[in-house]
């Protein structure tokens, strides 16, 4: 078998993987990328996207309950899930699809297979079955193999009762009930979801509150809008043990002062996070650090052996496509001799898309104060925005912090309907280390709902204009 040789070759098709691999080629580098399953990784197949193709379909549900406040006379809405779900696989086949025309378009050698590093610079391609069928030589190697569900021991996983959100995605009915384990993005996505479709849902955390890395108002505000949709969550509850039984699942909790009960329901899902795939890469004979799942590289992206990189979820948190991506692009630069200044993750938003949907970009009030710096905060009520009440999407508010000393923005939390839309401005307000007076003297068109952004820095300055 004849060798294959490539500047650069990445081992995983996902945000992380395809992206490195698309720069590296812009920068002339000849590239390979070995992808076991399909391009696009879990964010495009089984994560991301197809996620979003549902949630549609929840919010199209949830209007149609409430057509009659539109003035929509509405009766006997009937759900066919095949098609709702065969909506979302439609989508998911569709963007995966785009990314293969993209390697072509940027010449880029896709070998299917498992990839394994036997040494530095080399790359073979393994069947199923473990035979060798292609090994490719690198000056450099990007490992960008993603996560997978995180097991604890006690939830047992069977994929038909006690599900991943891989399965709860191909569900072929709404469960009457779901216990969903873990209020992170994912956990608190599906809630909303299947709620929409009528089911009954128990939502458990550990933490404090739902969401618990946004700001604790906005996870508040969820949680109170939540138990108006009919979700319950249960916070600072921990689970003991989830197992299938013959009617459903049950589930054994420990609240904070130690109260034990048993849930049960038709269906449970498991979102406690997820753990990296560092498994059959050749990872421990190359003497790549690797903590807890997650291989440590510095800010270029690199391993602690040279040449080696390793981008995206694999390298651990934050667990997010964007971030991937970013990092795919700051490592193949880094391979390819380019200027990169490295990653910066005190920028990075933050969505989850629920109704209200939440976003966020720098530090939560609590990590400000930390700081120990003197804060201007200021919140604004979509209550109060024109455009918010013209379509029926009141709930929730836009609340920035700033800095007293200078005004700078250091973080931005929204929840509301449109807030995964809205945070790019912050986003784009903290790279350019904006302040208050820059947010309030810019003109946000009327009627947005962005214009709350503007009522967020005037409020903080005592100079709201709307509330
Ligand atoms: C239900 C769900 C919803 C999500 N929603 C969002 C969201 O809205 N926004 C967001 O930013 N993030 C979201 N995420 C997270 C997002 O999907 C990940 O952060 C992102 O996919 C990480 O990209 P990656 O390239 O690091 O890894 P992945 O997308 O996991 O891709 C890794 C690829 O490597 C391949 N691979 C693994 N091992 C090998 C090997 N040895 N050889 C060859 N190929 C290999 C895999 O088959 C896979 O295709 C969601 C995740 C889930 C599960």
């Amino acid at each position: 078998m004849a060798e294959k040789n490539f500047d650069i070759v990445v081992i995983g098709g996902g945000p992380g993987g395809y992206i490195a691999a698309i720069r590296a080629a812009q920068l002339k580098q000849t590239v390979a990328c070995v992808e076991r399953d399909r391009l696009g990784g879990v964010c495009l197949n089984w994560g991301c996207i197809p996620t979003k193709a549902l949630l549609k379909n929840a919010e199209y549900m949830n209007f149609l309950n409430h057509a009659a406040d539109f003035g929509f006379m509405v009766s006997d809405v009937k759900v066919d899930m095949p098609k709702v779900i065969k909506r979302s696989r439609d989508v998911a086949e569709k963007m995966s699809k785009g990314v293969e025309f993209l390697f072509k378009k940027n010449k880029i050698a896709k070998f299917s297979g498992g990839g394994f590093i036997p040494k530095n610079g080399i790359v073979e391609v393994k069947s199923a079955d473990g035979k060798t069928t292609d090994t490719l030589t690198a000056r450099s190697i990007i490992i960008a193999t993603g996560a997978r569900a995180r097991m604890i021991p006690g939830i047992e996983v069977d994929g038909k009762k006690i599900l991943t959100s891989k399965e709860a995605m191909i569900v072929e009915k709404a469960p009457s009930s779901i216990i969903i384990i873990g209020a992170g993005a994912i956990g608190v996505e599906f809630a909303y979801f299947f709620r929409a479709f009528g089911s009954q849902v128990t939502v458990i955390e550990m933490m404090a509150d739902i969401l618990p890395i946004e700001d604790a108002d906005v996870s508040k505000e969820l949680s109170r809008n939540f138990r108006k949709q009919g979700i319950e969550t249960l916070t600072e509850t921990k689970v003991r043990s989830a197992k299938a039984t013959a009617e459903g699942v049950e589930i054994v909790v420990e609240d904070k002062n130690g109260g034990v009960k048993t849930l049960k329901a038709d269906l449970a899902l498991n979102a406690v996070g997820v753990q990296g795939n560092v498994e059959n890469l050749g990872l421990e004979q190359l003497g790549i650090t690797v903590e807890k799942s997650f291989i440590k590289v510095d800010k270029f992206q690199q391993t602690n052996v040279k040449g080696i990189y390793a981008i995206g979820d694999v390298n651990g948190p934050p667990w997010l496509a964007h971030v991937a991506s970013a990092e795919g692009v700051v490592a193949a630069e880094h391979c390819a001799g380019h200027e990169t200044l490295g990653m910066d993750y005190t920028n990075i938003p933050g969505c989850t898309y629920c109704q209200p949907q939440v976003a966020s970009v720098g530090l939560t009030e609590r990590k400000a104060r930390e700081r120990g710096s003197e804060l201007k905060i200021g919140k604004f009520p979509f209550t109060a925005n024109g455009k918010a009440n013209g379509i029926g999407e009141t709930a929730g508010f836009v609340k920035l912090i700033f800095d007293a000393k200078d005004g700078e923005l250091l973080g931005a939390h929204i929840i509301g309907s449109e807030a995964t839309e809205m945070i790019g401005e912050l986003a784009m307000a903290r790279s350019l280390e904006a302040t208050a007076e820059t947010i309030y003297k810019t003109v946000h068109a009327h009627p947005t709902f962005s214009e709350a952004v503007r009522g967020a820095a005037e409020d903080a300055y005592g100079m709201a204009l709307d509330i």
